[in-house]
C-alpha cells in the first residue's frame, strides 16, 4: 500500500477493525474484554503512525528492539511498552523500566542481569520492580528462542531467588509458522502453553504469578482468545506491512 493510496484503509479503521475481532472472539469464547489486552507491535514503524494510533486510545504497544524501543518512549507521550524481541544482556539496561513488561525472559542469566538492572533502579525508585514474562520454545529444533518446557521450573526458581526485584506473571510463545500455514495450525500450541501455565501454577513461588498468556499475533489472535490468551501482540493488521528493516 503506498501513501498515498487513498483506498487505503486508515491506521484509526484498521485498529477498530481489530478491536472488533477482538471483542468477537472474547463473546464467541464466553470471556470478558477485560479480561484480553490488545498489545499494538510497532516494531520498525515510525514513531507518526505509533502517535496516530495512540490517539486513537491504544495504550499498550509492542517493541522489538532495545534501542528502537529507548528512541521511541523518549519521543513519545507515555504508553504502556511492551518488549516482545529477543533481549541480549547488554540491551538490559535501556529496556529495565522502560518497558512495563518484557514477554521474551528465556534463560537464567537474563533473569539476572535483568534482576541486577531493577535493583539498581529500585535504589532511586523504592520498591520498583520489573514484570515479566517467560518464553517458552514449543517447536523444539524449529524455534532458537524461548527455554525449552523442561526448564521452565528453574526458571521460575530463579525469578522466586530475585528477591521481588523481578516478577513473573506469566507464559510467551511464538509457534511456528510457515508462510502457508493456516491459523488453525497455532492452537495445538496455545494449548500446550496454557498447560504448561496451569500445571507450573500448581507450584506457587514468591514473586511468581502466572496470570497472564501472551500469544496469538495477526493471522492467529481469535484462536489464541479462545485458548486463553490475555495479551496479543498484532502489528500488521493494525499497522499495515512493516517497513523493510
Ligand atoms: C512482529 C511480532 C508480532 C506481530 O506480528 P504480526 O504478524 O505483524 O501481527 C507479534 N509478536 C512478536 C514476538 C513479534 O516479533
Amino acid at each position: 500500500m503506498s501513501p498515498d493510496d487513498t483506498s487505503a484503509p486508515s491506521l484509526a479503521a484498521r485498529l477498530a477493525r481489530v478491536r472488533a475481532q477482538v471483542a468477537a472472539a472474547c463473546a464467541a469464547a464466553g470471556r470478558d474484554p477485560a479480561g484480553v489486552t490488545l498489545i499494538a507491535v510497532s516494531k520498525l514503524q515510525p514513531p507518526a503512525a505509533v502517535a496516530e494510533v495512540a490517539q486513537c486510545g491504544q495504550v499498550d504497544f509492542g517493541e522489538n528492539y532495545a534501542q528502537e524501543l529507548r528512541d521511541k518512549s523518549r519521543l513519545l507521550p507515555p504508553l504502556r511498552w511492551h518488549f516482545i524481541g529477543g533481549l541480549q544482556r547488554n540491551k538490559v539496561r535501556l529496556v529495565v523500566g522502560t518497558a512495563a513488561l518484557i514477554h521474551t525472559v528465556d534463560d537464567l542469566d537474563l533473569v539476572d542481569a535483568i534482576a541486577a538492572r531493577a535493583r539498581r533502579q529500585a535504589e532511586d525508585a523504592p520498591g520498583f520492580a520489573q514484570d515479566c514474562l517467560i518464553e517458552v520454545n514449543l517447536a523444539g529444533e524449529a524455534q532458537k528462542s524461548g527455554c525449552e518446557p523442561a526448564r521452565l521450573p528453574a526458571l521460575l526458581d530463579a525469578f522466586a531467588a530475585g528477591g521481588g526485584a523481578v516478577r513473573c506473571l506469566g507464559l510467551m510463545c511464538i509457534p511456528p509458522a510457515p508462510a502457508d500455514a493456516p491459523p488453525e495450525a497455532s492452537r495445538g500450541h496455545f494449548q500446550t502453553l496454557r498447560a504448561l501455565r496451569d500445571q507450573a501454577a500448581a507450584s506457587p513461588r514468591p514473586h511468581v504469578s502466572l496470570h497472564h498468556l501472551s500469544m496469538g499475533m495477526s493471522h492467529d489472535f481469535a484462536i489464541a482468545i479462545a485458548e486463553g490468551a490475555t495479551l496479543v501482540r498484532v502489528g500488521t493488521a493494525i499497522f499495515g506491512a512493516r517497513p523493510q528493516q
